[in-house]
């Protein structure tokens, strides 16, 4: 089994780093390859005979690619082991303790050694080889031990020095750093490529190893590589050379290179970790891409001491921030029937840490997507869950799919009450159309009873089910026909809690018609929408004349058309609700039970005469991308422009915050490449200050 899997694992690996260190392309996501390498190397260290040569954990990159003469370095390139956490630094150093023979006796202290961090720049490894202060040869990192010559390419970057400035240079120098694309530049090369028609560069790294590897320096000097420098080697004989890794980016600096300023000397461990945390939030703000922090021992010659594993020093490590992507096994497929009948599959998975929270549950949309996917059970999947947005599966790792797995889809029946589900042609959506289905019920009673609605505190999902199921309530009125003496004998309810949930029932009789419009839950009128509608037309009766009145064909005369936000779709979705007699029966049983269904007459004939409108979001500028739970992109746009703030259509620097729903697309990627702040749905509506009332 374990055999199995590390082969399976070997060869996936293999396969990818292939991609990713020779073609530039890579065919998995970094935090994915991440995770299933941790995987093998978590299977090598139980069982050390699973061990291969040909492993991806034995060795460093790629192998030079053809093309370009393939030259030995003076001094090895090696890889950097890494952390996922803060937890993990801990382990690193109490390994280099031991390794220094530094541990603390049982109760002392634990040593203090000095440390730098610096930001793990996502860009590609050089190494600059200076003979008598004059850049000689430039090669890439390759597999550690020989790389590809690219000195004139490199010979192209600005910030690389063709001779160092020091007086009296020693015989030779070696330095090593990161080559890499500002995220500004990476944007414009791509846009080029998609005008030639070419395919995009995954991410910067993969865009700057292209261009290293580019045949024409002319071509090279046109990317706007960039560089920083921060190792050094320099002959042993070279008396005055520095002692600490901080002295060498002090000689790098003066000697003429581009160091990277945001770095930080820390007398202990502790001062490490408070920079790495404050660099996961800093560094989506800086124009390159980094994708963590490298923290070294300080003192060199310690550092010799602990010298290196088979593919990375001891005396270093690289902490990676928090994965916004990582593989799962698919554990089950279910299915979801809202308010609305819609049926949607959610794929639940292994759970897995992602972007600082763990995650177990995504959804499928619909069964376009779920087909798009390919989906098969025992899939390995890739999630993806980037800061605040919600979790989605990506696509399917169908190397790892086990054989004969067999292919997932919606079922035929509601998993709730077994009534066929039906696709109508040309909708995305499978729907329960059985009204009587327990899973509408629960849901428009979830959606009658929520913030934005009817806002009825202490009546909670699992509460609903118990009405539900017990079949205590079958619709929305029943819930003001429920008792005190009842609601207490159920489940976690108790005298004080029922004689609440009964009060704050009859208490929301008194909500404005427009929330009570909501609540009704018509498909399309989501809070803006009956917001507007409820003011056009003040009461239920005058809604329901102008539905049945207006005539399909003709939209321009068509009074809810008329009125600002609502299209055709709208108009429709409406005309069907008013035109079914159960819903008519409904509100006049609403009606008797003593809901207005109507504003409230105006106290005189001046306006609204409500206290002018607050601009909370003035200055501001938005940019909407994908699809938000409950607003529609006019709504969302409507309520941001009424509180003060601007939509504009792009992402930039100056853009304020991007709000983004599910199936976010490209503004997405490009705010979080800009450092952009992204908001879900919730985040904008805590930033208007309410739930609109
Ligand atoms: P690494 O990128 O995790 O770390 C080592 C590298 O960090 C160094 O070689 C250097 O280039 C860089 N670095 C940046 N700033 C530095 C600093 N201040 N000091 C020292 N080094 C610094 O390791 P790696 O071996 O280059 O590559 C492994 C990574 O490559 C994996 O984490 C994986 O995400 C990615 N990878 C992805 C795929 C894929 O299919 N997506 C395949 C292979 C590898």
């Amino acid at each position: 089994m374990a055999q199995a899997r590390a082969e399976e694992l070997r060869r996936l690996l293999n396969r990818a780093a292939h991609a990713y260190y020779v073609l530039d392309a890579p065919v998995m996501e970094d935090p994915v390859y991440d995770r299933l390498y941790r995987e093998l190397v978590a299977l090598e260290q139980a069982d050390p005979a699973l061990i291969q040569p040909d492993s991806p954990t034995r060795r460093v990159g790629g192998a030079p690619a053809e093309g370009f003469t393939s030259v030995a370095h003076r001094v090895p390139l090696l890889s950097l082991d890494n952390a996922f956490s803060l937890g993990d630094l801990d382990v690193w150093y109490g390994r280099l303790l031991k390794v220094l023979d530094r541990e603390p006796q049982e109760g002392a202290p634990t040593p203090a050694l000095p440390l730098v961090g610096e930001l793990k720049i996502d860009g590609n490894a050089l190494a600059l080889s200076y003979e008598q202060g004059v850049l000689v040869r430039a090669a890439t990192r390759g597999d550690g031990e020989r790389g590809e010559e690219i000195t004139a390419n490199v010979r192209t970057i600005r910030s690389v020095p063709l001779r160092l400035n020091l007086e009296q240079p020693p015989a030779w120098v070696e330095v090593r750093g990161e080559a890499f694309i500002p995220d500004a530049t990476f944007a414009t090369i791509n846009a080029e490529r998609a005008e030639r028609g070419e395919s995009p560069f995954a991410n910067p790294r993969n865009a700057c190893a292209g261009t290293l590897r580019q045949l024409d320096p002319k071509v090279v000097a046109s990317r706007g590589l960039s560089f920083f420098a921060y190792t050094l080697h320099l002959p042993e004989d070279w008396q005055g050379g520095p002692r600490s890794q901080w002295q060498a980016l002090g000689w790098l600096k003066a000697a003429g290179f581009r160091v990277n300023p945001d770095c930080a000397l820390c007398p202990d461990l502790a001062a490490v970790k408070a920079f790495c945390d404050h660099w996961e939030q800093e560094r989506r703000g800086l124009p390159y891409a980094t994708d963590g922090v490298v923290v070294k021992l300080d003192d060199l010659r310690l550092q010799e001491e602990a010298g290196f594993t088979q593919k990375a020093p001891r005396w270093a490590i690289a902490l990676k921030y928090a994965a916004e992507e990582a593989p799962s096994r698919l554990l089950r497929l279910t299915c979801q029937v809202g308010r609305t009948g819609v049926v949607t599959p959610v794929a639940e998975f292994e759970p897995v840490p992602l972007a600082g929270t763990t995650v177990s549950r995504a959804t499928l949309h619909n069964a376009d997507r779920l087909a798009e996917l390919d989906l098969c059970a025992g899939d390995t999947i890739v999630v993806r869950k980037a800061g605040e947005i919600i979790p989605e599966v990506v696509r399917v790792l169908v190397e790892l799919r086990p054989a004969g797995a067999r292919r997932l889809e919606l079922p035929p029946t509601c998993p709730e009450c077994s009534s066929v589900l039906v696709r109508e042609e040309g909708e995305a959506a499978t729907r329960c159309v059985n009204n009587g289905c327990p899973a509408i019920l629960r849901g428009s009673l979830r959606h009658w009873v929520s913030k934005g609605a009817l806002d009825v505190d202490g009546l909670g999902t699992k509460l609903i089910e118990q009405l539900v199921d017990r079949g205590l309530v079958a619709s929305i009125p029943d819930l003001y026909g429920l008792d005190a003496a009842l609601l207490a004998s159920l489940e976690r309810m108790g005298d004080t809690s029922a004689a609440k949930l009964v009060a704050a029932l009859e208490a929301s009789k008194q909500q404005p018609w427009h929330r009570q419009l909501y609540g009704l839950g018509i498909h399309h009128v989501g809070e803006v929408n009956a917001k507007a509608l409820a003011k056009a037309f003040p009461s239920a009766a005058e809604l329901e004349a102008a539905a049945l009145a207006a005539d399909d064909s003709g939209a321009a005369a068509d009074p809810l058309t008329a009125v600002f936000g609502i299209g055709p779709e709208i108009a429709q979705s409406l005309r069907q609700w008013f035109a079914t007699p159960a819903n008519r029966a409904l509100l006049e049983q609403l009606g008797a039970l003593g809901f207005s269904l109507a504003a409230p007459p105006e106290p005189d004939g001046s306006g609204d005469g409500g206290p002018p409108a607050a601009t909370p979001l003035a200055g501001l500028t938005f940019v909407l991308t994908g699809t938000l739970p409950s607003l529609s992109r006019a709504a969302a746009q409507a309520l941001i422009e009424a509180a003060g703030g601007k939509v504009s259509g792009s992402v930039s620097r100056k853009t304020s915050h991007v709000v983004a729903g599910e199936e976010a697309g490209s503004k997405l990627t490009k705010a979080q490449s800009l450092g952009v702040s992204v908001l879900d749905e919730e985040g904008l509506r805590a930033l208007l200050g309410t739930n609109p009332v």
